[in-house]
This record gives C-alpha cells, structure tokens and sequence, in this order.
C-alpha cells in the first residue's frame, strides 16, 4: 500500500497525475560583490529581457482567457520591466559599486518596496507585483526555474502552502485536475472555491508541500480527504474505477437537473447555488439551480487593484438577475476582511482580523464604497428577482442601519426617475451568535434569514475556519450548533419569515436530514452538489425526522450525532458525494 497523507475533503470526486508543487525555491543571493563587472550587467540585460518575454506571453495569454485580474498583475510587472529606470538604477549599482547581478536587484527592489509602502490605495498591488518580478528576474539570473501553473500543458495536480480565491479563479481547469494544500479548513475561501469549481481537492493536510516532491504520482480523493503520493498499479485501477463511478453517478442524476425539489413527503424545497464568480452562473442553471442563493459580491472586488465602479457593478448584477429570471437571485452585500483581503482597499493590520473591521462592519464605515453597491443592486433590481442579504449582522442596530442606507439610496434613485423593484426582500446572514440570541427581534425587521454556517460554526467554538489546527473543534454537526440553528429557524417562522442556509453546511448530506427536520426552507450551496442533495431530499421523510433532530439536539458531542443520522437515515447508506 502506498503512503497516504489525510486532510480535510474539499469536495469534487478523483482526480490522478502528477504533483505541480508551489514552493517557493530559494532565491537568496549569495555572493555581493564581483571582479568581473562586465559579465554581471550581461547577466542582469539577459534576466530583463527573458523576464520581458515571459511576461508579454502570459499577458496575452490572460488576455486571450479572458482573465482580467491575472492580465491587470502582469501588466504592471511588464510595465516595471520596461521603464528604463529601474533597469538603469540597477546597472549603476553594478558598475558603480561591483555588485553582483542578484545583489543589485535584491537592493534595488527592497528599497523600492521601503519607499512605496505606504497603504495608499492601489500601492498594494503594484508591490505584489514588484514581489513578483523580483521572484522572476533573480529566477533567471540565478538560473533557478519557477513554478508557473499557468504554463502547464500537461494535467496536474497542484500542492500548495495555501491559495487564495484569486489563485483558484486563475487556474486553467483543463490542466489542473486536483489541488493539495497544507493549510485550510473545508469552509476556508479557497476550498470553497475548489468545489465550486468542481477541482478535487483535500486541504488542511499540514505536511503535504514538505513530503510531495514535484513529479511524484498522485491520488487525491476530495470525497473522503485522502492523498495516495506514488500509488501502486492496483490502487490507480482502484481509485480509476472509483472515479468513474463517481462521474456515472453525477451524470444519472442528470434527469433531476429540470425538477424541483421535493421531498419523499411532497414537501417543497428551494436549492439555489452559491457563486463567487459571476461567470459561473451558466454552470449554475446547468446544474439544475432553482435560483441564486448566495453571491459572493466581493468576488467582484477581489484580484484587482481598483475598486469596481457603480456601472460596473450595475452591469454585473444586472446580468445575472436577468439571467437567472425568474428565480430569485439573492446578492449578498459586500463581505471582505478574514481570509478575502481585497487589494484595492487597504484596511489597517488588525491583531484578530476575523473579529474586525469586516463585513457589513466594514460597508457601514465606509458610505462612500457601500452606498455605489446600494445603487448598482437597486439599479438592478428591475430587470428580475433580486434579493439584497446583508452579511455578518450583528445587532438590530447594524441591520436597521444597513436597511436605512439602502432605503436612502432607493429615494434618491426614485427622486432622479430612476426605477427600482417595487418589492425587494431584504434579508440577512446568520453568522453571529449574539444574531442567533437577538433572532426573535431581528426576525420582525428581516424579509429572511440565511444560516452562514461556516462563520456561525467559527465563532460559536472561537476556531479559525481556516486553521487546520483548531479543525478539531470546528464541528458544524455539533448539538451547539444545531441548537443555535433550530433556535433561528423557530424565532423566523414565529414571525412567518423563511430561512436559507448557505453555508457549507447546505451541501453536507449528513447534515440534509437534520436540515429538513428542523424547518430550514431554502438550501443554498456549490453546484455541483445541488443534485446529489436534491436526489437525497426526494429520498426523505420530513415529517419523520422530527425524532432525530431532538435526539440530535441532545447529543453530547458531533461524533454522537454522525451516528445517529448513518444509523437513523438509511438514505445515507449508498450516498458517495
Ligand atoms: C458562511 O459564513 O457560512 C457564508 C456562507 O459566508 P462566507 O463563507 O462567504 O463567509
Ligand atoms: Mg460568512
């Protein structure tokens, strides 16, 4: 048997090829000073027009791709590359001080960071990109080659440190068949966004970036966590047969893509999709979405060092309202800080970001950013069903607050002749407990609620979702957590308003019986899992899994409760997703 590294699951079947490990080589310059002058500035004119060429080629491939935010990074490193200062700043230092080649980038490019690291807006993204060039011309004078996954052309699988959602949008999917990373809990963003781009993918493994050599043959089953490194010929038919067991299963379930959800009981259910990307709406009616649930509006702000204007937002949101017409599409308000810094806003260093200035925190404090995105959503809001949810409410205060702003904008929008919807839900995300504690007062002044069970599950226990290290604690199926969610449900429907659910939680078909036992009316989650849970939802009784979530309710711990459901639900039984 083959050494096998485990991790937490992110979802999206099998996947088999080589590893394309991200590290970072060392780049350190170790010799200052040259006798041979000469040669240093032939080297230093060789790395600047390698590092040229390289560029434009990856520039016009994002170009060709589409890929805007990738495009916008290696534009400014071009630009760097080709202003003839910076290279003449580094040849003086070589001639006049007999610098190495590598010393004299290394200078100059620590001192061009010193001076341009104030936290002016857009300054962010241009030191990235100098960090960047400084990585591509030491590579070349160094002789040391980088990785570079957006030149592969054979598949792969990538092992990383840790990614960002950034990072995941700008893999080409033909080539990245699978990703392993040390870091990351299962609801961290960039796990997210592997499911939601349907990439096999086990995170959190600790160790994989020190034990994976690049090259070495590679397993990686995203259903149950597991990395196989140099499987044998009888695990690759194995894990081959399991893969396509796994693509037959998807594509039976094909014939629920244009159905409802409805369970064995005759119970109607909505499952709409969640999107980071707005272009990922096409795969979201492909798999059977009876509406948008959740949109990450922040997507729409993250990869690029400008903020998107209120046209541009207007556009985007529009486009998908009307796509989505006439199902409901639900655009959640601006959700930065955590794990989704934004390049284009620059927010102090913060000790706990998690528990600082993020969110709806963030939009109330900054008018000038929330009050473009109030206009754009209600500039849209008349070509379909749109729906506004605000994220992280964790007073009544800041909710009527939000609704205010967004009530203004509505007037002065009206004031100027400019339509908006007549009727738009306003709702909010249920991710605090203190929202959970103060869910009877807030159910009166919210349309809904949405459950944002990755967050509500981190700050119920006080554990990083993304810090593999604490994964332990970070227990979404705990009876804490299903108390808080029965609490929310209970206090909503006392008021008569529904309650989605669009975390993590939505897709994990342990917690579907639970789920449905305990009210929640709207399900909200990646696309690809939509019609494996409606498929288990048809297979279901709600009316008698009463007894199960009050059994579950008064477990004493997660584990107890997984037990409870394989051992109660039977429906489970055969369930490979
Ligand atoms: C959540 O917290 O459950 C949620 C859906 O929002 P996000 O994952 O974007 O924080
Ligand atoms: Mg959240």
């Amino acid at each position: 048997m083959s050494r096998q590294l485990n991790g937490i699951a992110a979802g999206g079947g099998i996947a088999i090829a080589p590893a394309y490990l991200l590290g970072v080589p060392d780049l350190s310059v170790k010799q200052q000073h040259t006798d041979n002058v000469n040669h240093e500035v032939a080297r230093l004119h060789d790395s600047f027009a390698i590092t040229a060429n390289e560029l434009r080629e990856i520039c016009q491939r994002a170009h060709a791709q589409l890929n805007k935010q990738a495009a916008v990074v290696v534009d400014m490193q071009l630009q760097l590359v080709l202003a003839d200062d910076f290279q003449q700043t580094i040849e003086h230092q070589i001639v006049a001080n007999k610098y190495t080649a590598g010393y004299a980038v290394k200078k100059e490019t620590d001192r061009w960071l010193a001076e341009n690291a104030s936290s002016e807006q857009g300054l962010h993204q241009r030191r990235i990109a100098m960090q960047d060039l400084f990585k591509r011309l030491m590579s070349h004078i160094l002789g040391i080659e980088l990785p570079d996954p957006s030149r592969l052309k054979h598949q792969a699988i990538i092992v990383a440190h840790s990614l960002t959602p950034t990072d995941i949008a700008r893999f080409d999917r033909r080539y990245v068949v699978g990703i392993v990373s040390d870091l990351g809990g299962s609801t961290s963003h960039f796990s997210i966004m592997t499911k939601e781009k349907a990439i096999p993918g086990v995170v959190g493994t600790k160790t994989a970036t020190r034990e994976i050599l690049d090259g070495t043959s590679l397993i990686v089953d995203g259903i149950h966590g597991r990395v196989l490194l140099s499987p044998t010929p009888a695990e690759i038919d194995e894990y081959e047969k399991k893969a396509g067991d796994y693509a037959r299963e998807m594509e039976s379930l094909g014939v629920l893509k244009h159905q409802r959800t409805v369970s064995a009981d005759g119970r109607h259910f909505e499952i709409g999709a969640n999107l980071f990307m707005p272009d990922e709406i096409e795969s979201a009616k492909n798999s059977g979405a009876e509406g948008i649930g959740l949109m990450r509006s922040e997507a729409l702000f993250m990869g690029r060092d400008t903020l998107p204007s209120e046209e541009e937002q207007f556009l985007a949101y529009k486009k998908i309202v009307a796509d989505m017409t006439p199902e409901r599409v639900i655009i959640r308000t601006l959700d930065i800080g955590g794990d989704k810094p934004i390049a284009a806003i620059q927010t102090p260093t913060e000790d706990n970001p998690f528990l600082g200035m993020r969110s709806l925190r963030f939009s109330l404090a900054h008018p000038e950013i929330m009050r473009p995105q109030m206009r754009a959503l209600l500039r849209a809001s008349v070509y379909g069903r749109l729906a506004v949810m605000f994220p992280m409410v964790s007073t009544l205060d800041e909710f009527l607050a939000a609704r205010k702003v967004l009530e203004e904008e509505r007037q002065k929008l009206q004031a100027k002749g400019i339509g908006c919807a007549n009727q738009i839900e306003v709702g909010m995300m249920v991710e605090v407990p203190a929202a959970v504690e103060m869910a009877d007062q807030l159910a009166q002044y919210a349309d809904f609620f949405s459950i944002g069970s990755n967050d509500l599950t981190q700050y119920m226990f006080a554990a990083d979702r993304g810090n593999s290290q604490v994964a332990h604690l970070y227990q979404t199926l705990h009876p804490a957590v299903l108390r808080a969610i029965k609490h929310t449900v209970d206090a909503a429907h006392a008021e008569g308003k529904w309650v989605g659910i669009c975390g993590e939680m939505a897709n994990n078909s342990l917690a579907t019986p639970l789920l449905l036992g305990m009210g929640i009316d709207e399900f909200s989650m990646n696309s690809t899992s939509i019609l494996p849970i409606r498929s288990l939802i048809g297979e279901l009784h709600v009316r008698q899994l009463q007894p199960l979530v009050h059994q579950a309710m008064n477990a004493r711990n997660a584990k107890e409760v997984r037990q409870m459901i394989i051992g109660r639900v039977p429906a489970l039984k055969n369930f490979n997703f």
